[in-house]
């Protein structure tokens, strides 16, 4: 039988009754006559609590151990899900990550899927089981323990079981009904979009569109999956939501495709650091080996060989890029006066592939933001986007206002 993978978020299954009206449209499916991979997130709110009790526990916990806890917030989900469809009377059984199992790398609380074997649910679809439901975002490291695949993995766990199992689509059910120009929840005049393209989702996701989990979107890429986001509290169509798809696949686009912006954005300068061959490896080493995910980086003009070294990063890896730093320093392996860290700054970036082709995106976006008064900290561009660092307090200013000069509101 052919098979579908459907994902449902945290609030598609936050209560008893979504689970339901979740459970109810996987029936729906099934009758159709598709066997269907569930995935399912923790109730909204859960995993945070989770991450929140860890952090209250041990501010700079061991990350297998973060891992055991967080994970836990799926297997709940997994098992409600699966009774519930058994009330009404559709075969189903859920699998943690490591029944099914879901290999991955052992790189606790990011760690990336490797493997997925199809064979022992295939075995209990062939036996009359039509659901498999599945705790998004788990899996199990060659060493035996529990991982979690970062923040957002459940889309990930996702595609990797559409990949896996070839299946037809992969439907992520979640709390708006597809991927819109911006973050609907940060502008009124956010449009959505029934395509996008693969490149430009996953800028907008690395970019901090969490819609969906940059991973999920690479995997997809990769796998030739057919990837939808659509809203799991509205009756659908089949054409409903969005489509995640090659580019060929789209008539016309705008050149800005959409705005995407990050909020938990950190920014720290090391104050008078040497300025010859070697530094900046030992710094970035230093930071990577100390899990800190950097971001945007300048170095600063240097005078009398002396300069100043900016990055951005993750604003809860602070703590750990301060330790690591001041290790480093103590060590004598790298001297510098200061460390400066600003915690209020956000990354506002435009994305489109657009870009490739046409000039005047920056002088645009740059002009915008001065239009307004906002000062731009730090800038990144590739080839089809455009990052500035901002003080956080005109994150909303920025993102309204850039969506207003691209005039994102309207259709190509
Ligand atoms: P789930 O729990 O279903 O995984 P998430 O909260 O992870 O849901 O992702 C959905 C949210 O992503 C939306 O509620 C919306 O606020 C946010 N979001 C950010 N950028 C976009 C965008 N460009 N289009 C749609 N939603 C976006
Ligand atoms: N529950 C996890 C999180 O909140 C994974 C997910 O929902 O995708 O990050
Ligand atoms: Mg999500």
């Amino acid at each position: 039988m052919p098979v579908l993978v459907m994902k449902f978020g945290g609030t598609s299954v936050a209560n008893l009754d979504r689970i339901r009206r979740a459970a109810k449209r996987v029936g729906v499916e099934v009758a159709k006559g598709y066997d269907v991979i569930v995935i399912v997130s923790a109730m909204s709110g859960k995993t945070n609590e989770l991450v929140g009790w860890v952090n209250e526990t041990s501010p700079l916990f061991d990350a297998r151990e973060y891992d055991a806890v967080v994970s836990s917030g799926e297997n709940v989900t997994a098992g409600l899900m699966a009774l519930t469809l058994q009330e009404m009377d559709v075969p189903a059984r859920s699998w943690q990550g490591w029944q099914v199992p879901v290999k991955t790398t052992s790189a606790h609380s990011q760690a990336r899927i490797e493997d997925i074997s199809p064979d022992n649910i295939t075995a209990k679809f062939n036996e009359g089981m039509r659901v498999a439901v599945v705790a998004g975002f788990q899996g199990i490291s060659p060493e035996g323990r529990i991982t979690t695949l970062g923040r957002g993995g459940s889309d990930t766990t996702a595609v990797a079981f559409a990949a896996a199992f070839g299946a037809e689509r992969c439907d992520i059910y979640t709390d708006v009904d597809g991927v819109y120009t911006t973050d609907p929840r940060v502008s009124a005049k956010a449009r959505k979009l029934d395509k996008i393209a693969f490149e430009e989702m996953l800028e907008l996701a690395s970019l901090g569109a969490k819609v969906l989990q940059t991973r999920s979107v690479e995997l997809a890429m990769r796998y030739k999956v057919r990837l939808r986001v659509l809203s799991s509290f509205e009756e659908q169509s089949d054409e409903a939501g969005t489509l995640v798809c090659d580019e060929e696949e789209i008539m016309e686009s705008n050149v800005v495709a959409g705005v995407a912006f990050s909020r938990d954005e950190a920014k720290m300068t090391l104050i008078s650091v040497a300025d010859r061959p070697g530094i900046a490896s030992i710094i970035f080493g230093c930071l990577s080996d100390a899990g800190v995910n950097v971001d945007m980086i300048v170095q600063n003009i240097s005078e009398e060989g002396r300069t100043d070294m900016t990055f951005s990063l993750p604003t809860d890896q602070v703590g750990r890029a301060e330790k690591a730093l001041g290790e480093l320093k103590s060590s004598g392996g790298l001297n510098f006066s200061d460390l400066d860290t600003e915690l209020d700054v956000a990354k506002v970036s435009v994305v489109g592939i657009g870009m490739r082709s046409q000039s005047g995106v920056a002088a645009k976006m740059f002009k915008v933001l001065s239009d307004e008064g906002i000062n731009i900290k730090v800038i990144t561009t590739s080839e089809i986007k455009i990052s500035v660092l901002i003080d956080r307090k005109y994150m909303e200013l920025a993102v309204q206002a850039l969506h207003d000069a691209f005039e994102l509101e309207k259709a190509a």
